[in-house]
């Protein structure tokens, strides 16, 4: 290993990969990797398709790239056409992007536009959950609940109330419902403090990922949510960067609380990690309103190119040829089962939850309190450490203060075997018994 000139994060040398193939990675060592997380839950294929290859060829060999106002692009069109369809109609109209941060700030920017084109200039402030992760440029860490990475910045984004989220795990209400009615006053409460008539809207993630690890919305609350924008006038954005485009069983997860956004954005798996494409969807009349005030004020150089979206297109082929959401869905419910019995196993593992090929494991130190470990023994980046040691990836996430422990998310490739899964889940054993003996059990001592 030389020294890299590239700077990312700081934490132990990396190993160079070599090739991928399947669900597999092998690093120039030759040491393989079951990719359990999916590289960052965007390889949803899984490593080394011909026919993304082929599909992206094909694409090279007439045109790799033009100018989204200069040419219109077949690929882009019929994979505008191919997420309409997704969200059965809900959805009209696509404004493709390179990222899931770009697709972020570009929902804000729309609403925003939205409202100055209707002569409500006044509503300035966004609403989003803590915590919560909807990207790492300026205007979509405004939105993000996330404090290590917010404080930095927190005085030049734009202006977010932060509020609290269903979190069916660590609530202490009488109940489910309860927990519900609570968090959506608390959300009104704040809204009314800002002032309705100010509020753009507001920003969900139905499934979290980075920020919550798995954690789940219900129907009363996306109800709930619903029924407070429409009450008053602002738009509701659901943030479908990581959970979106059949991750969770359904081309996006919103759908399975029939629940449906005013904007909604995707990315990550859209090119299954062969090439960089997000998108925005938008309902027409919101579209409608913003290209008559003069067009949208914004955009991207590579944005919806004819090989990002020639990549998309076949990604999502491949997902509806190989009826691959019913995979998800079965492989899920193996996966979910697994996971459960390695918490039946360590009382340390303090919540399994998740849907389709999206699961969060949260570990506590105290399965009662569900009391975080102390953030200085790094357990996040321990067991991830482990779990590469006996040949799984894994996706982790430190503790946030009093708001969830140490967790990580597994969410392999759609196309996951009966047996891959299996072996998915006896690394992760290893790793986790591993990770009690020598890490948990000094701790707890
Ligand atoms: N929104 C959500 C919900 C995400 O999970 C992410 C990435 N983890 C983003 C936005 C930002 O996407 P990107 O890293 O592609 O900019």
């Amino acid at each position: 290993m030389t020294t890299s000139p590239l700077f990312y994060q700081a934490g132990p040398p990396m190993p160079e990969v070599s090739h991928g193939h399947g669900v597999f990675l092998w690093d120039t060592q030759g040491k393989e990797y079951l990719d359990g997380c999916s590289g960052a839950i965007s390889c949803n294929l899984g490593h080394g398709r011909e026919d993304i290859r082929d599909a992206m060829l094909a694409q090279l060999d007439r045109v790799a790239f033009t100018y989204r106002t200069q040419f219109e692009n077949a690929p882009a069109v019929a994979l505008a056409h191919a997420l309409v369809e997704m969200t059965e109609g809900d959805l009209e109209k696509v404004f493709f992007v390179s990222s899931g941060s770009e697709a972020v700030e570009s929902a804000l920017k729309l609403a925003r536009q939205y409202f100055v084109a209707r002569g409500e200039s006044q509503r300035r402030h966004f609403v989003s959950l803590r915590p919560s992760y909807h990207g790492s440029t300026l205007g979509a860490l405004g939105v993000t609940g996330y404090q290590p990475l917010e404080a930095p910045f927190a005085d030049i984004t734009p202006s977010s109330i932060k509020v609290p989220g269903p979190d069916f795990y660590r609530h202490r209400d009488d109940d489910r419902d309860a927990h519900i009615r609570r968090v959506l006053d608390e959300t009104r409460a704040r809204i009314d403090d800002a002032g309705g008539d100010t509020v753009i809207a507001i920003v969900v993630e139905p499934v979290g990922g980075a920020s919550t690890g798995g954690r789940l919305v219900d129907q009363a609350y996306l109800e709930g949510l619903r029924a407070l924008c429409d009450e008053v006038g602002c738009l509701l954005i659901f943030d479908e960067v990581l959970c979106g485009v059949g991750r969770t069983g359904t081309w996006f997860a919103y759908q399975q609380w029939g629940v449906t956004p005013d904007l909604l954005t995707t990315a990550k798996g859209l090119g299954a990690g062969y090439y960089p494409v997000g998108a925005l969807l938008a309902r027409e009349a919101i579209v409608e309103t913003v290209m008559a005030s003069g067009g949208f004020q914004h955009g991207h150089t590579y944005a919806g190119n004819p090989l990002a979206c020639a990549t998309g297109l076949a990604a999502v082929e491949a997902i509806r040829r190989e009826h691959l959401l019913d995979n998800v869905k079965v492989r899920g419910r193996q996966l979910q089962k697994g996971l459960e019995t390695l918490r039946s196993r360590h009382p340390w593992i303090g919540d399994v939850r998740g849907l389709g090929l999206l699961w969060g494991v949260e570990l506590v130190m105290d399965p009662v309190e569900k009391t975080p470990f102390p953030a200085a023994s790094n357990l996040f980046a321990r067991v991830t450490a482990l779990a590469k040691e006996e040949g799984l990836l894994i996706y982790p996430r430190r503790s946030l203060n009093g708001l969830s422990g140490d967790h990580f998310l597994v969410s392999p490739p759609f196309t996951i075997s009966e047996s891959e899964t299996e072996l998915l889940l006896e690394r992760l054993a290893r790793a986790l018994d591993r990770l009690d003996r020598e890490v948990v059990a000094p701790l707890l001592a």
